[in-house]
């Protein structure tokens, strides 16, 4: 199977997990159905019912790369993602509302966070969203040390390797878990659909009418 991106194809960058299982009934209603679950296959290329179109399996983070090189005419990316990517290249025509949550500031249960500003410590924040961070904690006039982490930032606290985090929070079982209580929350995070600018013009006619879909679907479930 070739797997160059060509003028006849179109390609969408998903990632496993809430992304790829919120983004099918956005496929349905394009009339687009993905033959096989990444969960279960080890295929990074999976294929559709339309022999043209093709979906790349790649992580969260990966999503807005291969749309902006134009390896993935199109992707779903969570606004968390897109922040941190910068959006170069990138054309972001609709909030999709799915994969919901929010970016906040947690803290070990034990420790003041709110007198801890006001005292004007300097703060250790543990992330993997450093630019996200950086702009919150200079809006409010904190002085931080960001520590870049790749995952697990829960941890962070626990050990000492940090004051707070900043993370995506959903149900906020996970910081529960952890004894880490959120203290502030940065902005809402849902995941948005990103298309490549050269795309949208050389293959406007294909992807217009799944734009359109998504847009229709994502309004219906929002
Ligand atoms: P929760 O325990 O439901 O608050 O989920 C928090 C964990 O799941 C965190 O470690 C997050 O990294 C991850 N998570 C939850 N929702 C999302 C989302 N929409 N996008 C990315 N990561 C998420």
């Amino acid at each position: 199977m070739n797997t160059r991106n060509q003028g006849d194809q179109l390609i969408l960058a998903l990632s496993k997990g809430r992304i790829f299982e919120d983004t099918l009934p956005l496929l349905a209603a394009a009339g687009i159905t993905v033959l096989e679950n990444p969960e279960t296959s080890r295929k990074l290329i999976l294929p559709t019912n339309d022999p043209a179109v093709r979906v790349l399996i790649v992580r969260a983070t990966d999503v807005p790369t291969y749309v902006q090189h134009g390896a993935a005419d199109f992707g779903v990316a969570g606004k968390d993602v897109l922040l941190e990517h910068g959006g170069e290249g990138l054309y972001q025509p609709v909030d999709l509302n799915i994969a919901c949550c929010r970016m906040s500031v947690a803290v070990n249960a034990g420790f003041d966070y709110d007198n801890a500003v006001r005292q004007g410590a300097r703060l250790r924040v543990a992330t993997k969203f450093v630019h996200t961070a950086r702009e919150h904690f200079a809006r409010k006039g904190v002085h931080v040390d960001l520590i870049k982490l790749y995952g697990s930032m829960e941890l962070a606290p626990l050990v000492g390797l940090s004051d707070a985090i900043v993370d995506v929070v959903s149900t906020g079982g996970t910081l529960r878990a952890n004894n880490l209580v959120e203290v502030e929350k940065i902005m809402d995070i849902s995941s948005r659909l990103v298309v490549n600018q050269a795309a949208l013009k050389l293959k406007r006619e294909r992807l217009q009418p799944i734009i359109e879909a998504f847009q229709n679907a994502s309004k219906q479930q929002g």
